[in-house]
């Protein structure tokens, strides 16, 4: 049986950073993935561009049930020593919109870049097949394959279990529980959200984008773009809520994100004359100007509608109540809120408290980012943290 240095299971984003940093310290690291290629999230991620951080990142930025445990992490190793090294590889990026940064060229550039980095510091890669692990006494031994190998730290980087067909798995948390290790309940997040009941009759709308700003009843405001689909509701401002939406709840969405304060008032003062649909179709995209003024009750001319009519109409359209029955499921979640608890991890070397030498990293951990680079700015900088302890 080979002995290393350090063991790290999941070959994902975090992974790669891990084994990259402690081999450069000079740590003999073993790689082990059950996939045919390192980084397969990676490829596909961002559209296949790979958003691989943002330039907003803050610790406010992340859900946990404990907001201070990432701060560490990401003070440490922050977007500027990503963009360095992206840069030394001399891979183009862009800033695509609110601080999101993209790669030019294929997402693959940044899977070579980090494999590249890993071959150089001597990391040695298994790939192909799930590993089984045993403690032993103080070190942890892997069987995986016909091939076997032990070492005293453990680092645990197989990722939730969001898009189980791109080999994600829930392997982490098994280990956990095997491991006596505290749990957050794992839910599906920047996922589409479905709808049901009264609201299926927008349904008719999909297809349709409108820029929005959309809340959950526990979470802050997201000011992009809403997307109805045949299921439910989608685009950028309801995978952002979906991270903070639970069963039962409500979330709000405000479609008249750029309309004047009483505006529709105003306009009533202006021109008593207008009709009503003309002006809701000047602030929204035509079809959902008719459904939402459909649903409203409210046509002709503006001057024939009081102002109390109005202002309902337009507190409506403000804060418009949907009432999701579920999400789309961890078949089409971007990532996984919950998960392994930060109160069984050092915020500092992300090493148990309750198994020394097993480190948890990565999304396995109960830190979920914002959509926009701030999963993969976690999984860097969860990864260097532990790679220098290792
Ligand atoms: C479609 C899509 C697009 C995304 N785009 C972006 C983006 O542009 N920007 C961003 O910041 N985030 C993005 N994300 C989220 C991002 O991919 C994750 O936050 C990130 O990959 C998490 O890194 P990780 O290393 O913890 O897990 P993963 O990258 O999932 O890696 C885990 C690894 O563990 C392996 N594994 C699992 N189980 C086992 C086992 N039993 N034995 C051995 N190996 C195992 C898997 O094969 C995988 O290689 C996207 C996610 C998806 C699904």
């Amino acid at each position: 049986m080979k002995q290393y240095d350090a063991i790290i299971l999941g070959a994902g984003a975090t992974g790669l950073m891990a084994a990259m940093v402690a081999g450069q310290r000079g740590r003999q690291v073993l790689l082990i993935d059950h996939a045919d290629q390192p980084g397969k999230k990676i490829l596909i991620s961002g559209g296949g561009r790979c958003n691989f951080t943002n330039l907003g990142t803050a610790p406010e930025r992340f859900i946990s049930a404990n907001p201070h445990f990432a701060k560490s992490a990401l003070a440490r190793h922050t977007p500027r020593d990503f963009i360095d090294l992206v840069e030394r590889h001399r891979i183009e990026w862009h800033e695509k919109t609110l601080g999101q940064l993209f790669c030019d060229g294929p997402a693959r550039q940044i899977v070579a870049m980090l494999w590249d980095e890993c071959s150089a510091a001597a990391v040695e890669l298994w790939l192909g097949h799930p590993a089984e692990v045993e403690r032993t006494g103080d070190a942890f031994s892997i069987r995986c394959g016909p091939r076997s190998a032990t070492a005293p730290r453990l680092v645990l980087a197989t990722g939730g279990p969001s898009i189980p067909k791109m080999g994600a798995t829930g392997f982490a948390y098994d280990l956990a529980r095997k491991f006596g290790l505290k749990l957050v309940e794992p839910r599906p997040a920047l996922v589409p959200l479905t709808l049901a009941g009264e609201d299926l009759l927008f349904r008719e709308l999909s297809g349709v984008a409108a820029p929005v700003i959309a809340s959950a009843a526990h979470g802050p405001p997201f000011r992009e773009a809403a997307l109805f689909t045949h299921r439910g509701l989608s685009g950028p401002a309801i995978l952002q809520v979906s991270s903070y939406w639970r069963n039962g709840e409500e979330i709000s969405i405000d479609f008249l994100p750029d309309a004047p304060a009483d505006w529709l008032t105003r306009a009533k003062r202006a021109d008593p004359r207008r009709p009503v649909r003309r002006l809701i179709e000047q602030q929204l995209a035509g079809r959902l100007a008719e459904t939402l003024a459909d649903r409203l009750a409210i046509d002709g001319p503006i001057g024939g509608l009081s102002d109390h009519a109005l202002d309902l109409a337009e507190r409506k359209l403000r804060g418009w109540r949907f009432r999701p029955n579920g999400s789309e499921g961890f078949a089409k979640a971007e990532i996984t809120t919950g998960g392994i608890a930060t109160g069984e991890l050092s915020s500092k070397t992300m090493e148990s408290r309750k198994v020394p030498g097993l480190h948890v990293i990565g999304e396995a951990v109960d830190v979920t980012g914002w959509l926009g680079g701030y999963n993969f700015q976690w999984a860097w900088a969860s990864g260097a943290a532990a790679g220098a302890a290792i």
